[in-house]
């Protein structure tokens, strides 16, 4: 009987050998190949590169084979996607960008990409076809951010077959400015008057567009010809079809401030993982400019995001950070079931008595985290390695998939 055992234990210590010989010998071969790859090359090597992967893993540590290594993390290639896919290496996950052709270079400079599927256009991820192609081959999980919402309709996005990180159901919620007050009220988080109408325009207001535009096209209005006169501008100017595209808010005075969260469903806990503020033209510029100019110019003070600034808050303000970020978590999960799993952030200001108006949320993460790619004054606290938000969505997929709950973290 021990004759036997040996005899098979040396036959499959030859394959072993055989197959460590053949893996060695591809993995030699592949070094040639580029780690991200031209359209048309797409399917075979790919292939292969992932099976070595594979392979590779099993050989050293067979646990590998049933926990996360076999999953992918992706995103579109805009917004927040190197942190989003830096952090998912260092969690230990394959990594795959969906990106426009004409950035394609760019981003094959980041060696934490393993894969790279260039696309002329973003919008050829509704392809249902194109959808099952990435879910056959790299088994992915998809991170959604203002890139994906701003370029498909929420119907689009919530027919994605690719299971995406988060509740999906709960970005019709932010991008439908209705629904959104309503989950903010629901929060019992104080915000600006939302006005009906432009007959009701009276003291400082401004005027946003539906949507996710990182502030791009507000304007501020004090009456109602104000309001005509840029609406106009903006139905000349193609940005918008009608004034009925146009929202109304009363204007908070304050200091902008952008509190950035992340809600873990499965330890049932709210992470304050960093804090910003945005920086954003005109309206930032407008100071540089002494005021006799600013009188004498025709500047129209706009919001478009050009970039973060990072921020951290008075200590004594944090209970009621924690605290409004536990009131939306609850809200959202009576509102939009399962709720708020990961990324998520409250927008507003603080007035002169240290009091938050909060004008806006956002569903997922935003770019504001990408200042913290390693780690924040308040990530600080809470890991002992730089845990951006990006690779604090990883961890969750990885706590989610080790402990067979990935049901609680995607949709
Ligand atoms: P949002 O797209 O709603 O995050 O807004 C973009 C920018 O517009 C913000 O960063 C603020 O500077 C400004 N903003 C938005 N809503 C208000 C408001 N109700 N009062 C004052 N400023 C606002």
């Amino acid at each position: 009987m021990s004759a036997s055992f040996l005899k098979t234990k040396k036959s499959v210590g030859k394959i072993n050998v055989l197959t460590h010989f053949i893996l060695n010998y591809l993995q030699v071969y592949l070094r040639h190949l580029p780690t991200t790859y031209p359209k048309n090359l797409i399917p075979d090597k790919i292939l292969i590169k992932r099976w070595i992967e594979i392979s590779n893993s099993s050989l050293i540590n067979q646990s590998n084979m049933k926990t996360h290594k076999k999953t992918t993390i992706m995103t579109l290639g805009s917004h927040c996607s190197l942190q989003v896919l830096k952090g998912a290496k260092d969690e230990g996950f394959d990594t795959m960008l969906v990106c426009e052709e004409k950035r394609y270079d760019m981003y094959k400079r980041f060696k934490f990409i393993d894969d790279i599927i260039p696309v002329k256009s973003f919008r050829e991820i509704t392809d249902a076809k194109f959808q099952m192609d990435l879910v056959d081959r790299f088994n992915p999980i998809l991170i959604p951010h203002g890139t994906l919402i701003s370029t498909l309709n929420m119907e689009e996005l919530e027919n994605i077959k690719i299971p995406i990180f988060g509740n999906k159901w709960i970005l019709r919620w932010e991008s439908d400015r209705v629904l959104k007050q309503k989950l903010m009220n629901e929060s019992d988080l104080h915000s600006p008057i939302q006005l009906e109408s432009k007959n009701e325009i009276g003291g400082l207001c401004i005027v946003k567009l539906h949507g996710a535009a990182g502030g791009k096209g507000y304007f501020l209005v004090t009456n109602k010809k104000e309001f005509e006169e840029q609406a106009q501008r903006l139905i000349e100017s193609k940005t918008i079809e009608s004034e009925e595209d146009l929202f109304i808010q009363k204007y908070a005075n304050g200091v902008p401030v952008y509190l950035q969260y992340f809600y873990s469903p499965i330890s049932d806990e709210l992470e304050l993982l960093g804090i910003d503020r945005r920086y954003e033209t005109d309206i930032d510029a407008i100071g540089r400019i002494p005021s006799k100019y600013q009188m004498a110019s025709i500047i129209e003070p706009s919001y478009t995001v050009v970039g973060n600034i990072p921020i951290v808050l008075r200590e004594s303000l944090l209970p009621e950070v924690f605290s409004m970020g536990e009131r939306f978590v609850k809200a959202s999960k009576k509102l939009v079931p399962p709720g708020m799993p990961g990324p998520f952030c409250i927008e507003g200001v603080y007035d002169n008595n240290a009091n938050f108006t909060a004008f806006e949320f956002s569903a997922r993460i935003v770019a504001g985290t990408n200042l913290y790619v390693s780690g924040s004054p308040y990530s600080d606290l809470l890991y002992d390695v730089p845990m951006s938000m990006g690779r604090r969505i990883s961890l969750e997929i990885k706590k989610a998939i080790d402990s067979s709950k990935i049901e609680l973290v995607t949709t």
